[in-house]
């Protein structure tokens, strides 16, 4: 199978492109055309780093987001740690170096002026800082059409890490689509996966 068969806008697969992609990953192949597909479904995935997990949610992300509202939010990431979530922002930043007006933004500590708040469609950040952004008004959650949470299992691991992670969903429109992505599925990580990403398709690598 190809890329171009996945029908992604233009810009997206001049990114691609430039990035060398040729084909899609397994984890590519199969979770893209249910993750951007309308009208939207929740997706929980099993898949290591090295599978192509990432390119495979920032390829739906992109597809989602409206880059004529360039500082809208419109896409949340949330990963477990500050350096994972910056390198997330660089995936962004390279495969969606076609699209116009793509604004990403880290909401790590430090990273987002207090006084002017998010002003990106697309937000990558722990779980801890974004619950504080939001709280403060900082943040306008209410266009948000897709929510990543990555390395769920990791996110478990970190004390209190899963609660903000709920708390967080809790602001966000109820349709938002969610997409769940976790290396390793011990009980706790399925638990928490099926409650957190309702009617979702499962895919195991
Ligand atoms: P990840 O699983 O997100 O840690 O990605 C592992 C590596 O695979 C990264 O270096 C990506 O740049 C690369 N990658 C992701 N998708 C593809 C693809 N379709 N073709 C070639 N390389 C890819």
């Amino acid at each position: 199978s190809s890329f171009e068969e996945l029908g992604l806008p233009k810009e997206i697969n001049d990114g691609l492109l430039a990035m060398n992609f040729k084909k899609p990953s397994k984890i590519q192949e199969r979770a893209l055309p249910l993750m951007i597909s309308d009208p939207p479904t929740n997706m929980i995935a099993q898949s290591q780093s090295g599978t192509g997990k990432t390119a495979a949610f920032v390829l739906t992300v992109l597809s989602r987001v409206d880059f004529s509202k360039p500082q809208q939010p419109q896409a949340l990431l949330l990963a477990p740690s500050r350096e994972l979530a910056r390198q997330i922002q660089g995936v962004i930043q390279t495969i969606g170096q076609f699209c116009q007006n793509l604004v990403v933004e880290a909401a790590i500590p430090g990273s987002i002026s207090r006084e002017t708040g998010v002003r990106a469609s697309i937000v990558v950040g722990t779980p801890g800082t974004v619950m504080d952004l939001i709280k403060r008004r900082q943040f306008d959650v209410s266009q948000l059409k897709v929510l990543v949470i990555d390395e769920a299992d990791n996110m478990l691991d970190q004390q209190g890490m899963g609660d903000q992670c709920v708390r967080v969903k809790g602001l966000l429109p109820k349709t938002v689509q969610i997409l769940l992505f976790s290396a390793t599925f011990p009980d706790k990580v399925m638990n928490f996966a099926r409650k957190y990403a309702g009617n979702a398709n499962e895919i195991k690598l």
